[in-house]
């Protein structure tokens, strides 16, 4: 079996490739990645092969497309903000290319798993977010990935392609980048801490998130490539956890130790208040799956961040 992952050398992709590449039952693991937020350090040491090329490119996508089995999309220009910064690029990175790798997978019939997210969910103030909720996109990122999502759902309709679109939530693990602008919460947190940098929260810090430990998802793709997943609706990938951003500070804190600085900001726009997932339609179709909790999932997060070379906050420098 070939799997090909697109944003392979991204945060989530390495984790997903280094997965899949230990898998007996995946003889091929290829990283289709443009590395405009990737890198290619990423992938030491794992055993895919990675091909730097956009999704945008057809041809380069047909290429890579066209031996391989399974498709995990996960290249996007992922973040709300840079959304903010420029839509139209989000559109193409998320919406157009999510057509793009539709259309190669057609042509080859590969099982095709995308990432959607519960930005979909938005305005809609209902807890916890079931997938049958109505979507209320508060970004033009959010709506990127509600295409992403209802691509999927209409090429299976349309062309019987064997598809399914997860929605992740706040996933957080090793690899996820700090030190720059668009930094998600969790490793914008870890990396200051250590520094000893305030911790800067928008808003209160009384707004929630279902943290998903990147181990989990990894699993959780890796299950349903080798089972060859479908579903016509999609599925949320988070386990119905809820913490606010100061609780999330306390854990931060007993784990280093010591207690971190915090600076208030003005919230952000487009951010959701609370976020916590149904987990009812992930576990019916993943009954085996067993998340990793977030004192585990942070722990490993940490020591992550401990190896970093602290100029950089990318791997380099290993400190004890
Ligand atoms: P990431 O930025 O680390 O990964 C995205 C990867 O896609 C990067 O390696 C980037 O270089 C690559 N990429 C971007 N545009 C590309 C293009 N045109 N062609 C080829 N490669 C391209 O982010 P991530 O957190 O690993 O996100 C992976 C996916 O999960 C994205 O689709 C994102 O929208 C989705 N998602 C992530 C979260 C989260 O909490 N991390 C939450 C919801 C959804």
């Amino acid at each position: 079996m070939k799997v090909i992952v697109t944003g392979g050398a991204g945060f989530i992709g390495a984790n997903l490739c280094r997965r899949l590449a230990a898998s007996p039952e995946v003889d091929a693991v290829v990283a289709l990645d443009d590395l405009s937020t990737g890198f290619e350090s990423n992938l030491a040491g794992v055993d895919a092969e990675l091909v730097v090329g956009s999704i945008l490119d057809a041809d380069r996508l047909q290429t890579v497309l066209s031996e391989g089995d399974a498709v995990v999309h996960l290249a996007a220009r992922p973040s709300v903000p840079r959304s903010l910064q420029d839509p139209v690029a989000t559109h193409e990175a998320n919406s157009t290319g999510t057509l793009r790798v539709l259309e190669a997978a057609r042509t080859r019939g590969a099982h095709v798993v995308v990432a959607s997210s519960s930005s979909v969910y938005g305005g809609n103030p209902v807890l916890p977010k079931s997938e049958d909720l109505a979507s209320r996109p508060l970004s033009p990122y959010a709506v990127s990935k509600l295409a992403t999502e209802a691509y999927a759902g209409a090429y299976a309709a349309s062309f019987g392609l064997p598809t399914l679109a997860f929605r992740f939530f706040n996933v957080y693990g090793p690899l996820q980048a700090a030190g720059h602008a668009y930094a998600a919460v969790v490793p914008a947190f870890v990396d200051a801490a250590l520094r000893g940098e305030p911790l800067v929260v928008h808003g209160d810090g009384t707004q929630s998130r279902d943290f998903t430990f990147v181990g989990t998802v990894t699993e959780v793709l890796t299950d349903a490539v080798l089972r060859r997943v479908t579903s016509p609706d999609p599925v949320n990938l988070a386990f119905g956890t809820r913490t606010s951003l100061v609780d999330l500070i306390s854990l931060l804190e007993e784990q280093l130790g010591h207690a971190v600085k915090v600076e208030h900001v003005g919230p952000r726009k487009g951010d959701v208040p609370h976020s916590q997932a149904s987990e009812a339609s992930l576990r019916a179709h993943f009954p085996e799956v067993a998340p990793v909790p977030l004192a585990v999932g942070l722990a490993e997060t940490i020591g992550w961040f401990r190896t970093l070379d602290p100029a950089t906050s990318r791997p380099g420098r290993h400190e004890a």
